[in-house]
């Protein structure tokens, strides 16, 4: 740490773990609120069961859950174990995801901006089997504008990779959730997953999505096998795919490179 560039990337780590320490404690209130139908700004952060509001040393993210083991101070009512692992893993993500890409691509900000949708998304879909459009069409929308960007602002290219496969899909996806419906007379693929397939293809273009399609359905056909009992259990497809995006972006290119597939 002797000269200035080096002192630099460590401060631009630091930042970056802070940041993502505060995001992830963000993205708590969206998964505790956003499926109630609640305000993510108001009221301010308070304990669910007794209502009491926390002051800002109570609210400060890992530290806050650790020292106080979980509970509420004032009610002593447990905190559920999800706020510590998102507070963990959204710094962990974003910085794995700048020590690969460089915080100076434009490729670290998009998938840090889709990685912040993914997360809430992974645990809301896994507890209330609920995707919220208030978090897939922001994703959507704003993972067009950074494709175009990535494209160069060049509109055939944006075009042919980002926003034909997505549309494709979307297509694709709605004909078989209304075919579904209509013969087995009963939901099979869920509404959210119609938009989010299509919004994670904006992110990872032509070449990669099917490699996330794939990799969620295996993670799926995984879990189903090990702790899925019955075959008409309710059982979301959301945080395979939220779960397969993560790890896909982080690995995707390296593994595509390897096997002569780069692009
Ligand atoms: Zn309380």
């Amino acid at each position: 740490m002797t000269d200035g560039k080096s002192l630099l990337s460590f401060v631009i780590y630091l930042l970056i773990a802070v940041l993502g320490a505060a995001l992830g404690s963000f993205f708590n209130v969206v998964i505790d609120r956003v499926p109630r139908g609640k305000s993510i700004v108001n009221p301010p952060s308070h304990c669910t069961e007794c209502g009491k509001q926390l002051p800002a040393w109570q609210n400060i993210p890992i530290y806050s859950y650790l020292a106080q083991k979980g509970r509420c101070k004032n009610c002593g009512a447990k905190i559920h174990w999800h706020h510590l692992v998102v507070e963990l893993v959204t710094p962990l993500l974003f910085l794995i995801l700048a020590l690969l890409f460089g915080v100076e691509n434009l490729a670290f900000w998009k998938f840090a901006l889709m990685f912040g949708f993914l997360i809430p998304i992974f645990f809301i879909d896994a507890f209330h089997q609920l995707i919220p459009l208030v978090l897939s069409l922001p994703m959507l929308g704003l993972g067009l504008i950074l494709s175009f960007a990535q494209s160069a602002f060049r509109f055939r290219d944006f075009f042919l990779v980002y926003f034909l496969p997505a549309l494709m899909l979307f297509i694709l996806l709605y004909a078989l959730a209304l075919a579904w419906e209509k013969v087995f007379k009963k939901e099979g693929l869920g509404g959210g997953d119609v938009i989010l397939i299509p919004a994670l293809a904006v992110y990872f273009g032509a070449v990669h999505i099917p490699f996330v399609i794939l990799l969620a359905s295996v993670l799926g056909m995984i879990y189903f096998l090990l702790f899925v009992r019955k075959a008409n259990q309710v059982f979301a497809f959301g945080p395979f795919l939220a779960l397969a995006g993560v790890l896909w972006a982080l690995v995707g290119d390296v593994l595509l490179l390897s096997v002569g597939f780069g692009l």
